[in-house]
């Protein structure tokens, strides 16, 4: 066994039983990260003292052996945040496509609604509520 394979080993018992990574995790990272960038560029150094507690509780709750709670609390990250994350993430899917969609929002139901760039003149017609409408695409 090499030297890396038994800190590999080591490092798997140390961890088994414990909560390790998870979306709220993740998300404490991100924030943590945001508020160190702006710190710095404000020079406003309370913040990265808040981002590395931040740090800090996400590491507790990587290495915490309750399981059940720190699923219920990513549970109810993963509730609150629900809207928030779905639109990000419909962002981000709009901007990688603008180059082969255009997206368009019904007038009636406000569902959005994507078309072909360079089809031309089309009558779209709603796929939540069949409302039809003239666009250039
Ligand atoms: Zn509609």
């Amino acid at each position: 066994m090499s030297f890396f394979d038994k800190i590999r080993a080591a490092f798997a018992r140390f961890m088994s039983g414990r909560y390790g990574a998870d979306q709220l995790g993740f998300a404490m990272v991100i924030v943590s990260l945001v508020m160190t960038v702006i710190s710095s560029l404000t020079r406003f150094y309370f913040l990265t003292l808040m981002a590395d507690a931040l740090l800090i509780v996400m590491l507790i709750r990587m290495l915490s052996k309750d399981r059940y709670r720190r699923q219920h609390e990513n549970q109810v990250y993963l509730v609150k945040t629900e809207k928030v994350r779905r639109a990000v993430s419909e962002w981000f899917n709009r901007v990688k496509n603008s180059k082969k969609y255009h997206y368009f929002t019904c007038q009636n139901c406000k569902m959005r609604l994507r078309v072909p760039r360079g089809v031309g003149n089309v009558t779209i017609t709603c796929k939540g509520c069949g409302h039809k409408f003239d666009k250039k695409a």
